[in-house]
């Protein structure tokens, strides 16, 4: 396995060691352009391990390319994406097992719809990491019982509340034990009265020590959980520091307009 050789490698390198061991994403100079369209412009930002940064700001703002530029959804123009010690954007990197380790929720839940709730949670562990039924199922279960869904796992997800729906796909994120968890607004699709169950399931994800980074509108949420803050605009890092700081005492004209209209 050459990533783990690679990991290996990191943790002896005093250096390197320093970083795989503390930063769960480290990301430099980052630009991402669509054609003329330039919507990443120099983005540097790093997480901590066990740290969860709330990543705030307008539409269109380039949070959601941001957040898929870390597992490589989308491929950075230029500058460097670092995992848990490994160069996402080197041109060598294994990406598959660099993204095995990276959850990533949507705000469209996007649940197999021709699946029960368990297959959901099953199928990767079986197709992907090649866990038997038992044991992909015995995993499946312990995460249900996580976002408090035992007793759903023999239904469709059609049959669920769009609440109920993103916690199932929370619960399959979370089936393959990634170390790090992209949420992107991953409320903004639910109905007001369904939010509550969904940040609630996050919220203790925080609390058990999940390295977490969240594109959210629910200032609420950052305040409470977040460890940092980061408010974007315009494809760039305007603000960033405690829950306290950004949304408490914003620096910047712009972040103040922004909160504005959000609070
Ligand atoms: P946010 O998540 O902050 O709303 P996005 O990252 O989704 O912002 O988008 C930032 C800008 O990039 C928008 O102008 C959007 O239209 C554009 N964009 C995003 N994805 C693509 C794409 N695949 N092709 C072309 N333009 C894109
Ligand atoms: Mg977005």
């Amino acid at each position: 396995r050459a990533d783990a050789e690679k990991a290996d490698l990191a943790k002896t390198d005093p250096e390197k060691g320093r970083a795989a061991g503390d930063e769960a994403i480290r990301i430099e100079g980052l630009h991402k352009s669509f054609g003329d369209l330039e919507v990443l412009r120099g983005i540097d930002l790093s997480v901590r391990r066990g740290e969860v940064v709330c990543v705030i700001g307008p539409s269109g703002s380039g949070k959601s390319t941001l957040l898929r530029c870390v597992n490589l959804l989308e491929e950075p123009t230029s500058g460097t994406v670092t995992v848990a010690g490994n160069e996402v954007t080197d041109p060598d990197v294994d990406i598959d097992e660099v993204r095995r380790g990276i959850g990533m929720v949507f705000q469209s839940f996007n649940l197999f719809p021709h699946l029960t709730v368990l297959e959901n949670l099953t199928i990767a562990q079986r197709r992907v990491l090649g866990r038997d039924r038992d044991s992909a199922e015995r995993t499946a279960r312990r995460n249900l019982e996580r976002v408090g869904l035992t007793d759903k796992e023999s239904a469709y997800p059609s049959k669920l509340s769009g609440g109920q729906q993103q916690r199932v796909a929370i619960a399959r994120a979370l089936s393959m034990e990634p170390q790090l968890m992209l949420f992107d607004e991953p409320t903004s699709a639910l109905d007001p009265e369904l939010v509550g169950d969904v940040l609630a399931v996050m919220r203790a994800l925080a609390g058990e020590g999940m390295t977490m980074l969240v594109v959210t509108h629910e200032m609420s949420f950052a305040r409470e959980v977040a460890d940092r803050v980061v408010f974007m605009d315009g494809g760039a890092v305007v603000e960033e520091g405690t829950a306290a700081r950004v949304v408490g005492d914003p620096q910047h004209a712009r972040t103040r307009e922004f909160l504005a209209r959000v609070l």
